[in-house]
């Protein structure tokens, strides 16, 4: 009887952390830095971190079975408060990454106009485009684990916060 071809085992070691890095309302200040780290850290990065979700640098991406998906940026519309939840619901942890995200500002800063500095052109904008009526941090949208705060984020704590989700996950 012909023996079917089993599928590589994978042994412990293989596992590599599973990230999703996405961006809303910002400057993807720390998208540039991401890309900037992996000057220095691709080789050993790529031992131990797959990046399924990672629109800056890949045409191919999917959100199945994130370990952890780091979001940047203010949230300033009904489709983007959705589309964060879908990324909550497929990560296991959620980290927000950068001032926008964990506190709202400055992406937020339009949440503070009133009476005449809301003028034509900007009432123009917010009923032409897909804005909501506050800009919102990442919290008040979805549960949130973690934070690297910054504008852009602090590097060094994003390297921390890397290596104690690489040690949750028994990786490193
Ligand atoms: S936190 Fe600062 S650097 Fe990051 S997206 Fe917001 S404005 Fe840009």
């Amino acid at each position: 009887m012909e023996q079917r071809k089993s599928e590589p085992r994978k042994s412990a070691a293989d596992k590599k952390l599973v990230i999703g890095w996405f961006s809303f309302t910002c400057s993807e200040d720390s998208t540039i830095l991401l890309t900037e780290l992996l000057n220095d850290h691709l080789d050993e990065w790529k031992k131990v971190v797959e990046f399924r979700y990672l629109k800056a640098l890949k045409t191919k991406n999917s959100l199945d079975g994130l370990d952890v998906a780091f979001i940047e940026g203010a949230i300033s519309s009904e489709t983007q408060a959705n589309e964060v939840k879908k990324i909550r619901n497929n990560a296991k942890y959620v980290v927000a990454i950068g001032a926008c995200a964990c506190t709202g500002m400055p992406s937020a800063s339009r949440n503070a106009f009133v009476g005449e500095q809301i003028n034509e052109k900007i009432k123009w904008y917010m009923s032409h485009f897909d804005y909501s009526a506050k800009v919102k941090k990442l919290e008040e949208i979805i549960k949130v684990d973690d934070k690297v705060d910054g504008c852009p984020m602090n590097v060094p704590a994003f390297l921390e916060i890397l290596n104690k989700y690489l040690k949750i996950f028994k990786i490193a």
